[in-house]
């Protein structure tokens, strides 16, 4: 490597001088405009993209041409656009957030892109003119999967907004070359296959290989004297190239553009042909293999981190690029660093950037050649930090031996953090040594390594949480110390999502009906909801409301059929548990339900006919390497096997559990949904995103006491939500005072004969074996408490029957949820950290 590799130029995007001799022709002064906005506009360059882009003319063009055609077409609208703002956001100098995500859960883009740029009826009609069905092109795309659930949803849903709002913003992220897996399922147990979203290519992205920045890993560091002043320098050992893609992230009519830029990782060709050259050529491949597979896949999402170093090596290698994309090509001229907290926040999104930190350090220190305490003076005004877990032990921790072989001067870095840090708590508590040993960025237990939220907690300006329970339970339980060190950096965003896609185009026929009743506007002032209160005491909008979600089940049940070959019947309730398949979020209180109905069919102690029919829908991916997680979802399957083809069930209680919940899916399943499963343990949840949509889209909650559940609950009411279960402090109270699961077993005859039935292999073709660690961990392991909490939720969902059987009554409550839930606008979150954290302002 490379002390001699000289700075790329400034990006297209970005450039202000070095294009000027080619920038002169008058044509290219003109401002960029895109096609004609009108029907023959449209076919005119669909047909242009058709035959210059794919190569092909119409008639003998595949699937793939067209959706590829099309979505260019889209694009090019929305390209002119772009260019002019980020124009503006060069000439403005404006402050911009730099939101690092490790992951971004994108959903389609075609329809969102459609929305955004007014063009839905336009590309509908030039499509039909070409005897094209639009709906065809839009079943072409593959949603790009490059999360594992809602923090990259989140994500996601926050570039939504601040483009929607103006505010200038770059999302940095990983190019997954395979996202989040494609899961099957082989008799009834899961089977990962491998996410190939790009085989076909993306219409979507731009390359720029020329721009690749070279980020280095390994080696070692030394000292050496600039005129008189001592440095430190990094002498690596080995690097990779990140080569950026851009993605356009379009505001919601509003004429705004803003960037999505991930990173893929490309072996640097001098490194292969040092290699290549010395005759091996086997060790060149490998070599180049081995620096791609940085950003090969997404790491699935365990509770517990591991100590991968890969992993570890994705998030340095993104968070490297970013920051040094936005340095090199983001300032003015001559931009003084010490007013850089003026011009840029990057916000870490969860623990997985934190390595930013010492890397702007770096970068300041060494690089720029800023004095230490002015480096840390920027960069702790440069960052925010958002935590999403209450799990202590989800917390990120690297181990010192690993971050000192990957990045040495990063350690040294960190360890010097630390020290000041520490000194500053001395100064405060004196020698308390068990306050400072636990405040340490640095742990001794059970391994020497560096806490990373601790370490973005020490440089973050703020620590938020993403709901008020969360944010509360970040300040007592898992930071207290930090939160009595620093008062004021704490604080809370509660999450949201955005209502274009969750609403807007997941739910047309409930936004007609909500723009026929209210007018227009509410998609960008979700608060304007409000205005439907008086309309759950109309029956004529009543019926309407029923109408659309009697046509949404009938939606779904075409996708469910297509996709997987279900049906769905007639005048059953939805009750619908989809998100990740995790013990806290407790799927198998859900099954415990749906079990102790069957039991009580078939042992003849409740008739078939007073069972309220029921559709219960499952969607749930299982991190690869978490077992219990897995055996889960196949005991869903297995028991959704034996319920569905018991005839003395009479067709009452369905179980189906669509393989592959993603974005895709969630679109077309949280519009038809009844009721909405946000069972969580008490005190794990963080906030919970999918417990928004479902609200928003009319569906009514049985929850517990978690995450943005409570505040939820809060604004529908509680006479609009069932809750169930315990407290947060009374699972405390619980825990104090010893949970013994077989109490809870003995003490209920429903949950007993729920579990033996389980137990007695009659969902596993009599082999006792097949289930009975689900069935031990229940009784004997469980860390979240599902015995303690199966008599309210059963006795909960009784009253969810009752209230289903009153479908007037159940409207009412519906359109409320739908009412009183607009505080849950992901623009509403964005406003929020634009006051708290950030301080920036929309670009107008
Ligand atoms: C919203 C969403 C999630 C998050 O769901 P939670 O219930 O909040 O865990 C996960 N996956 C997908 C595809 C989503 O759309």
């Amino acid at each position: 490597m490379t002390a001699s590799e000289s700075t790329p130029e400034p990006t297209p995007q970005h450039s202000t001088s070095n294009n000027s001799a080619v920038a002169t022709h008058p044509l290219a002064l003109a401002p960029v405009t895109g096609p004609a906005s009108t029907v023959d506009g449209f076919v005119r360059q669909f047909l242009r993209n058709l035959n210059y882009e794919r190569g092909v003319p119409l008639s003998a063009s595949s699937d793939n041409d067209r959706y590829f055609a099309f979505a260019l077409t889209v694009r090019d609208y929305l390209v002119a656009r772009w260019l002019e703002d980020l124009r503006r956001q060069r000439e403005t100098q404006a402050k911009g957030v730099c939101y690092l995500s490790a992951e971004y859960l994108l959903g389609r883009q075609l329809d969102n892109d459609l929305l955004a740029s007014g063009l839905t009826e336009i590309a509908t009609e030039a499509m039909a003119s070409c005897g094209i069905d639009i709906d065809d092109l839009r079943a072409q795309e593959v949603e790009p999967g490059l999360g594992n659930g809602g923090l990259g949803r989140l994500a996601a849903c926050f570039i939504d907004s601040l483009a929607t709002m103006s505010v200038p913003n770059i999302g940095y992220g990983i190019r997954y070359e395979y996202g989040i897996f494609r899961q099957t399922f082989e008799d009834g147990q899961q089977v990962e296959q491998p996410d190939a979203w790009l085989t076909l290519g993306s219409p979507w992205e731009f390359p720029h290989p020329e721009f690749a920045r070279t980020i280095s890993f390994g080696g070692h560091t030394e000292t050496y004297d600039d005129e008189g002043t001592t440095r430190t320098r990094w002498v690596p050992a080995w690097n990779v190239q990140a080569v950026p893609y851009n993605y356009m992230v379009p505001g919601y009519l509003n004429g705004r553009v803003n960037t999505l830029r991930l990173w893929g990782a490309k072996a640097t060709n001098s490194f292969d042909l040092r290699v290549f050259n010395s005759g091996d050529f086997q060790d060149a491949v490998s070599a180049q293999t081995q620096a791609e597979t940085i950003s090969k896949v997404l790491y699935p999402e365990d509770s517990t981190p591991q100590g991968k170093e890969l992993r570890l090596q994705q998030q340095y290698f993104f968070v490297a690029a970013s920051i040094g994309d936005f340095l090199d090509h983001m300032l003015a001229p001559g931009f003084d660093l010490e007013n850089l907290p003026d011009r840029v926040i990057f916000q870490l999104n969860d623990t997985h950037p934190v390595i930013g930190v010492p890397e702007l350090m770096r970068v300041l220190v060494d690089e720029k050649k800023l004095e230490w305490d002015a480096a840390w003076a920027i960069t702790q005004k440069c960052f925010a930090y958002t935590c999403h877990t209450l799990l202590p032990e989800a917390l990120e921790v690297w181990s010192v031996d690993l971050v000192g072989r990957l990045l040495p001067r990063h350690l040294e870095i960190i360890y010097r953090i630390n020290e000041e840090f520490l000194a500053e708590v001395r100064e405060r508590y004196g020698d308390d040594e068990i306050k400072i040993r636990n405040m340490s960025i640095i742990s001794e237990f059970p391994e020497r390594s560096v806490r990373m939220a601790y370490l973005a907690t020490v440089a973050g300006s703020k620590v938020n949480g993403v709901a008020e329970l969360h944010s509360q339970l970040l300040r007592e339980k898992v930071l207290p110390d930090f939160n009595e060190f620093y008062p004021g950096k704490f604080t809370n965003v509660t999450n949201g999502v955005t209502p274009r896609r969750f609403m807007r185009l997941a739910n047309p026929g409930l936004s007609e009906l909500i723009t026929e009743a209210i007018g227009t506007g509410w998609l960008t002032d979700l608060e304007r909801l409000r205005e439907l209160e008086s309309y759950a005491e109309d029956p004529v909008f009543r019926k309407a409301f029923t109408d659309v979600k009697a046509a949404n089940k009938r939606h779904l049940g075409e996708v469910l059929r297509v996709r997987d070959g279900f049906e769905i019947s007639d005048g059953h309730m939805l009750d619908v548990m989809v998100k990740r398949l995790h013990e806290y979020k407790r799927q198998m209180l859900k099954l415990l339900h749906i079990v102790t109905l069957y039991e009580q069919i078939i042992s003849g102690r409740v008739a078939a006919s007073d069972v309220t029919p029921r559709t219960f829908i499952f969607g749930a991916k299982a991190a690869p390497g978490y077992v219990m997680a897995k055996r889960i979802i196949h005991l869903i399957n297995a028991v959704g096997t034996v319920v569905n083809e018991d005839p003395r069930v009479e067709g009452r209680l369905k179980v189906l559990f669509p393989p592959n919940y993603n974005v895709t899916l969630a679109e077309s399943l949280i519009p038809a949904a009844d009721l909405s499963e946000q069972i969580s343990l008490a005190g794990k949840e963080a906030s919970g995103t999918g417990n928004m949509k479902f609200a928003l889209n009319g569906a009514l909650t049985i929850g517990t006491d978690d995450g943005a559940n409570v505040e939820i609950r809060e604004l529908v009411g509680d006479e609009n939500f069932f809750l169930f279960g315990m407290s947060e402090p009374e699972v405390e109270a619980l825990w104090a005072k010893g949970y013994k699961p077989t109490e809870f077993y003995q003490g209920d005859e429903n949950l007993r004969r729920a579990m033996d039935l389980i137990a007695s292999g009659a969902f596993s073709g009599g082999d006792k074996s097949v289930f009975e660690p689900i069935v031990s961990n229940l009784l004997y392991d469980d860390r979240f408490m599902v015995l303690a909490d199966y008599s309210s939720y059963i006795a909960e969902q009784a009253k969810v029957d009752t209230a289903y059987a009153d479908q007037d009554a159940w409207t009412h409550a519906a359109i409320l949820n739908v009412a009183r839930t607009g505080f849950f606008s992901s623009d509403r979150s964005m406003r929020d950290y634009i006051d708290r954290i950030w301080h920036t302002r929309p670009l107008l």
